[in-house]
C-alpha cells in the first residue's frame, strides 16, 4: 500500500476538527469554552467526563482539539479517535478524514459511512444551592474574622455610608467561610442560590494572588451533598437576586464583586442603582445579561480602565439599545496618581479619603432620572437603628416566614467577639487563621 505524504497528512491534520469529528459519533453540547458528552469508550451515564476542547480555542490553548475523558483517560485528536472508535489504522484515519473534509489523500479507497449520533444525554438539573447554606455564610461573616469585611469596614466612609455597611454587606448576602475566606453568593433573580465563590483577601483589601477562588459546590462536605457533577451549573452575575426587589432601577456591572459593594455602599441608593458583578473583564457573557434584557432594564457597563474596548465589544454584539458602556466616572474622576492599573472602586477609595464629590453630569442623572421620587425617599433613611439579618433576607426573598435567627447587628457579645479578634490577629501573617 503506497505511503500518505507527510504534507497531506500534516495538511488533513490541521484541517480536522475534533468537535466534528466527535460529533459524528457522539451528542455534544455545549459546557462553558468546551463541549460534552456521554464517553463512547467506556459505558458513561454521566454526561461531564468526557470533555471536548474544540478547535475554535485559540491556538494557545492547552489540549485545543483534542478530547479527554477523565474516567477511562481516553484522549487525542481527530486521529487518535477515529484509529480508538472505529479501530482504523492511521493512514485509514487519515482517509477517513480526507473524505469528510472533500480534501483528496490518495487513491485507497475507504469504506465510510457515519453512523447516526447516539442519542442526547439527558439534561442535567441546574445545581439549585439551598438558602440555609446562605443563612450559615451569614452567620459564619457574623462570628469571625473575615479580612475582606473587616478592610471594608476601616474604608474612610463618611457617616451616612458607614451606617449602611453591614445593610449594604447583607443585600449582598456576603458570608464567610470558616478559614476566613469571604463568600460572595450568585444567586440568580428568582431568589435561587446558584453558585458561590469563595477568595481570600489580605488586610489591605487586595486579594491572594497566588490562591485561585474556590466555589462552595467543590468544598469538602458540600461536594458531597451537592454533587455538582450531576448538575449543571449556571452563575449569574453577583447581586442579581436585587433586580426582582429593585424594578425600576439602572443595572450598573462591574468586573469585580468587591468594587460592586463598595459602589452601592458608596451610593446607597437601590431604588435608583443597583450594582452587579461579573467577577472579572473576560467574565461578562451575553447569556449571562439575558434576564436583564427580558425585564427592559437599563445597562450601564462600569469597565475598569484597561477594560473599555472589551466591553464595548460584548455591548456591540448585544445589540440592545438600553446597554451603554459607562465611562464618565472615568473620566471625570481618574487622576493621574491612580494609576493605569486603577479600577472603579479604587478611584472611589481614593475620593473618600480626599473628600472629592464623583461630578455628575446631566447624562448620568438622565439614567436615573426613571427613578428619581424613589431615590429621593430612600436617601433620607440611613440604618441606623438595629436591623436584623432575618428581616432583610426576608425582604430579599420575599418570604413571609422568618429565613434564619436574627442576629443583631449591636449584640454586645458579637461586638466583642469581633474587637477581641481583630486584637489577637497578626496582621503580618497572611493567613486568616
Ligand atoms: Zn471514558
Amino acid at each position: 500500500m503506497p505511503k500518505i505524504p507527510d504534507d497531506i497528512i500534516r495538511r488533513i491534520q490541521d484541517i480536522a476538527k475534533i468537535e466534528e469529528v466527535v460529533g459524528d459519533f457522539v451528542t455534544l453540547r455545549k459546557a462553558g469554552v468546551n463541549l460534552t458528552g456521554l464517553c463512547p469508550f467506556h459505558d458513561d451515564k454521566n454526561d461531564g467526563n468526557f470533555i471536548v476542547r474544540p478547535s475554535t480555542l485559540s491556538y494557545d490553548r492547552p489540549g485545543r482539539n483534542s478530547y479527554r475523558c477523565f474516567v477511562c483517560d481516553a484522549k487525542g485528536g481527530p486521529v487518535q479517535f477515529l484509529m480508538a472508535h472505529e479501530r482504523l489504522s492511521f493512514p485509514d484515519a487519515i482517509r477517513w478524514l480526507g473524505k469528510k473534509y472533500n480534501e483528496p489523500v490518495d487513491d485507497v479507497p475507504l469504506n465510510y459511512t457515519p453512523p447516526p449520533p447516539r442519542p442526547a444525554p439527558p439534561p442535567l438539573p441546574v445545581l439549585e444551592i439551598p438558602r440555609s447554606y446562605v443563612a450559615r455564610t451569614m452567620t459564619i461573616a457574623q462570628q469571625q474574622l473575615i479580612l475582606f469585611i473587616y478592610w471594608l469596614e476601616l474604608l474612610p466612609w463618611d457617616d451616612e455610608q458607614r451606617a449602611r455597611l453591614q445593610k449594604t454587606l447583607w443585600m449582598y448576602c456576603v458570608g464567610g467561610w470558616r478559614d476566613g475566606r469571604v463568600v460572595f453568593w450568585q444567586i440568580d433573580h428568582n431568589g435561587v442560590p446558584r453558585a458561590a465563590k469563595l477568595m481570600r483577601y489580605l488586610p489591605d483589601g487586595h486579594r491572594k494572588k497566588d490562591e485561585h477562588p474556590g466555589w462552595i459546590y467543590n468544598q469538602d462536605g458540600c461536594r458531597q451533598r451537592l454533587e455538582p457533577d450531576k448538575h449543571e451549573i449556571v452563575k449569574p452575575l453577583f447581586g442579581s437576586h436585587l433586580l426582582n426587589r429593585y424594578p425600576k432601577s439602572v443595572v450598573n456591572i462591574v468586573e469585580s464583586e468587591k468594587t460592586a459593594i463598595i459602589m452601592a455602599n458608596y451610593y446607597g441608593d437601590f431604588d435608583s442603582q443597583i450594582w452587579l458583578a461579573c467577577g472579572g473583564l473576560k467574565h461578562l457573557q451575553l447569556d449571562s445579561l439575558q434576564p436583564l434584557i427580558d425585564q427592559g432594564r437599563t445597562i450601564w457597563l462600569w469597565p475598569d480602565k484597561d477594560g473599555r474596548e472589551a466591553w464595548q465589544e460584548v455591548c456591540d454584539k448585544l445589540g440592545y439599545d438600553q446597554c451603554r458602556v459607562y465611562t464618565h466616572f472615568f473620566d471625570t474622576c481618574w487622576t493621574e496618581a491612580d494609576g493605569d492599573k486603577a479600577d472603579v472602586a479604587d478611584i472611589a477609595i481614593r475620593m473618600m479619603r480626599t473628600g472629592d464629590k464623583p461630578r455628575q453630569t446631566g447624562k448620568w442623572q438622565g439614567a436615573t432620572e426613571q427613578s428619581a421620587t424613589a431615590s429621593d425617599q430612600s436617601g433620607a433613611t440611613p440604618t441606623h437603628e438595629p436591623v436584623k439579618i432575618g428581616d432583610i433576607i426576608t425582604e430579599i426573598w420575599h418570604s413571609d416566614e422568618p429565613f434564619l435567627d436574627p442576629i443583631e447587628l449591636q449584640d454586645p457579645r458579637v461586638r466583642m467577639w469581633r474587637e477581641t479578634l481583630r486584637q489577637r490577629y497578626n496582621f503580618n501573617k497572611t493567613k486568616a487563621q
